[in-house]
């Protein structure tokens, strides 16, 4: 479903995808005007990296007036929602099927928390971001490719958002809209792991229990095998060999 118009169901869209939202009082009336039809997702990082970059985001800056994107990804992975109207954001430049130099009327801003010098991304804020532009997407009918990086819009040198592969964040962006092979979040996989290891001990006992039953007693940290005292010190498979060399002589 394509939309026209502001995007007012922003916080209702990503709560729905199961992920964090805090709505700044007044979003929903804040922005440079109305939205004309909605084209994509635009990817920033806020060049800050603290829990206060929001409110430049919101602000604005001594010289550009708030607010500056619809939406800041916090490096915990909770969406807040800045502004519904058009934000100043996309500055000149161009993408396939958006119009040039004029962006900030037909895509939404996502400025993630970030130093920006590519190394600080938590596992759980770039899955949000993800999961946050295919919902996004899904919601005005679009697909991964109107999910673009600044820096690869822009025409004024952006490097943002840095140390995010585009051609890999698009992938997942594709299969979250796709609901196909979704990749797992940090999370899942956190929760995963726990159960397993709940239920079953630790892999590593595990296998130190079978290398143990297999070669002999107390060996599970030595790393040598002396066998089994019972079965003259060998281990289960050389007392198994010897057993059936024996069964074959009597057979002779
Ligand atoms: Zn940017």
């Amino acid at each position: 479903m394509s939309w026209t118009g502001d995007p007012i169901w922003l916080a209702d869209v990503l709560r729905d995808a199961g992920l964090k939202v805090i709505e700044q009082e007044g979003w929903r009336d804040r922005g440079h005007g109305d939205f004309a039809d909605l084209r994509g997702v635009l990817c920033h990082h806020t060049a800050g990296g603290t829990t206060d970059d929001w409110r430049i985001v919101q602000y604005g800056r001594p010289d550009l007036e708030g607010p500056l994107a619809q939406l800041v990804l916090e490096r915990d992975g909770t969406f807040r929602v800045i502004a519904a109207g058009v934000c100043w954001h996309a500055g000149r430049g161009s993408w396939p099927g958006w119009p040039t130099n004029n962006a900030n009327y037909y895509v939404i801003g996502i400025e993630a928390v970030s130093r920006g010098d590519g190394t600080d991304w938590t596992p759980v804020q770039s899955d949000a971001y993800k999961r946050g532009c295919a919902a996004i997407l899904r919601r005005i009918g679009r697909n991964a490719d109107d999910c673009v990086a600044h820096r690869e819009y822009s025409s004024e040198g952006k490097i943002d958002p840095a140390g995010i592969d585009m051609d890999a964040f698009r992938r997942d962006v594709q299969a979250f809209i796709d609901g196909e092979d979704a990749p797992m979040s940090a999370a899942e996989v956190t929760r995963i792991q726990d159960f397993i290891t709940a239920f079953c001990g630790p892999i590593s006992s595990d296998v130190k229990d079978i290398r143990e039953q297999l070669c002999g007693q107390g060996q599970r940290d030595t790393g040598d095998f002396a066998g089994w005292s019972q079965l003259g010190n060998r281990t289960v498979v050389d007392a198994l060999a010897e057993v059936l060399t024996r069964l074959e002589k009597l057979e002779k």
